[in-house]
């Protein structure tokens, strides 16, 4: 796994990456790598690694995730074609950042969710 401080730098506009949406539980910006014409991260601003640290506490995280991930995806016009929502959890999840985040993918037919 990568470091988590990358997210962490991206989140207080420590780098050249540019925030999309940002509130004071989560921040949105596009993948580096971008897998589909639509790739955007929706990371939780706090350190939690992966959803295996959601508890009762911080699960008010996730909900705001999912809204700006569908508000995102609205506001990128891949609502009606579609979408996809993902979280990697650790080595077999293939998650790289252990820094709790979501993926928005879409502006493409993804086909079927596992090859
Ligand atoms: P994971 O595999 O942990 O679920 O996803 C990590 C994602 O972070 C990958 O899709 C990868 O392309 C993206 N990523 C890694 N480093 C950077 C970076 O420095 N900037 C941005 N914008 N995305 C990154």
């Amino acid at each position: 796994m990568k470091n988590s401080n990358i997210f962490k730098n991206i989140i207080e506009n420590k780098t050249s990456s540019k925030i999309i949406y940002q509130n004071k539980n989560v921040t949105a910006f596009h993948d580096i790598n971008p897998k589909a014409p639509v790739h955007i991260l929706i990371v939780s601003n706090k350190l939690i690694k992966s959803s295996n640290d959601i508890d009762k506490k911080n699960i008010y995280i996730l909900s705001d995730m999912f809204y700006i991930a569908i508000t995102l995806a609205k506001k990128f016009k891949i609502n009606e074609t579609g979408y996809r929502l993902t979280i990697n959890c650790n080595a077999h999840g293939g998650q790289e950042i252990p820094h709790l985040h979501m993926h928005l993918l879409g502006g493409k037919n993804l086909g079927r969710m596992l090859t």
